[in-house]
């Protein structure tokens, strides 16, 4: 019987096959820099556009077999995910996602745009457990080291053909990361040349989608603003200079203003908003939004933060002369950056037309929304403080 649509398997992670990796390292936890080591296994699915998902595979880490054709290889047919695997500090053996259905979202709306295949993020999940399951000595131990999960899904067919990919693999590699705040004594802020010359993304483009395609563009101009002495690219869009991303995270901006009479201060907190496709829908900023929202709506308790009523929270656009006009009157409380990788990551200056503006810092490296951000986060990745709905345990 010929093989049509009807017949295309979903993907079932029942049908997980596991084949132990026999001669796998014993975990090594020292020098830990992102992304140098891996677990001993992975897991892999293939996909076709005839019989659909295949069966998945647990089995040793190790070289992809690949046609030197394949789409991914010449068309960036890929797309990605980061996520991390959280051992619990309570000394429970727990092991935890963080809203893990949010990746799987993100990661079907890149498919989507790739005209890879989607597939059910559930299933995903449940295979990702499996393998995290598998290899849990090799989530590290120490204070905010995890296992960093990166979920891919690439074109594979035999062929130089432009079309919808006809075949694909999906796969998840683990690798053992330090914490970004290793020296134990605060944040390390960042400097950022906000760069008027290159574009990250534009309105229509694939900006909105983890897509490989974005990545290897930002090469050049990353190692550029390094050698002019800044760690990362404040990435500007249209002739208003507006204010996008920072490196491979996204970026909140805190402005001040005091009462006429002096005597309180409100705070506005903003991000660019998700409506031209040019912002990567981070799972980090979509926690911070809602954290902050529900604090204002008295739903959560946050200490550290002003008071509700002093705190407006926007999406919205912010340009370089905002920026500059507020720098000059003194109404920039604090800029951080937020991701997976760092959760939150201050911003202590901008180098924009060949002068420095100062962003305020406290002795700490952190500013009062950025360092309450971090405890409160990261308290609900670890699960020191409970938040059933957006935390899985492996
Ligand atoms: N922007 C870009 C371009 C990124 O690559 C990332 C990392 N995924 C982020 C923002 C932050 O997203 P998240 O909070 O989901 O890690």
């Amino acid at each position: 019987a010929s093989a049509g649509p009807s017949t295309m398997a979903p993907l079932n992670a029942d049908l997980l096959q596991v084949t132990l990796n026999e001669s796998a390292a014993a975990p090594d936890f020292d020098n830990l820099v992102f992304g140098q080591k891996f677990s001993p296994h992975m897991l892999i699915v293939d996909w076709n556009n005839k019989t659909g998902w295949g069966v998945p595979h647990i089995k040793p880490y190790g070289p992809l077999s690949l046609s030197p054709a394949a789409p991914a290889l010449h068309y960036a047919s890929g797309l990605f995910e980061g996520m991390k695997a959280y051992r619990s500090a309570d000394g429970s053996g727990k092991i935890r996602l963080f809203r893990a259905d949010k990746n799987m979202e993100r990661m079907n709306r890149s498919a989507a745009r790739a005209g890879l295949p989607t597939f059910d993020g559930d299933e995903f999940i449940k295979l990702i457990k499996a393998l995290v399951r598998l290899d849990r000595d090799y989530v590290p131990h120490g204070e905010g080291q995890t296992l960093y999960l990166r979920p891919t899904l690439i074109g594979t067919p035999d062929t130089l053909g432009m079309g919808v990919p006809t075949e694909a693999q999906l796969f998840c590699i683990c690798s053992p990361v330090g914490n970004y705040y290793s020296s134990g004594s605060g944040s390390k802020p960042v400097s950022l040349l906000a760069r008027t010359d290159v574009v990250r993304a534009w309105p229509g483009g694939t900006g909105c989608y983890k897509l490989a395609a974005n990545y290897a563009g930002a090469t050049q101009p990353a190692m550029e603003a390094l050698k002019e002495g800044y760690h990362q690219v404040l990435w500007l869009f249209g002739p208003d200079r507006q204010l996008t991303e920072v490196g491979a995270m996204n970026l909140f901006v805190v402005f001040r203003d005091q009462s006429a009479d002096g005597e309180t201060t409100n705070y506005e907190i903003a991000t660019a908003a998700l409506d031209d496709g040019t912002i990567l829908p981070g799972v980090t900023r979509d926690t911070i939004l809602s954290l902050l929202r529900a604090y204002q709506q008295g739903q959560v308790a946050i200490d550290g933060l002003p008071k509700p009523e002093r705190i407006t929270v926007a999406e919205r656009k912010v340009t370089m002369d905002e920026i500059m006009d507020k720098a000059e009157k003194n109404q920039i409380a604090e800029v951080f950056g937020s991701g997976t990788a760092a959760v939150v990551c201050s911003v202590d200056k901008i180098g924009y037309e060949g002068v420095d503006i100062s962003i305020p810092i406290q002795a700490d490296g952190m500013g009062v929304f950025m360092r309450t951000m971090l405890r409160e986060v990261t308290g609900r990745q670890w699960g020191a403080i409970a938040s059933p709905e957006w935390s899985t345990v492996c």
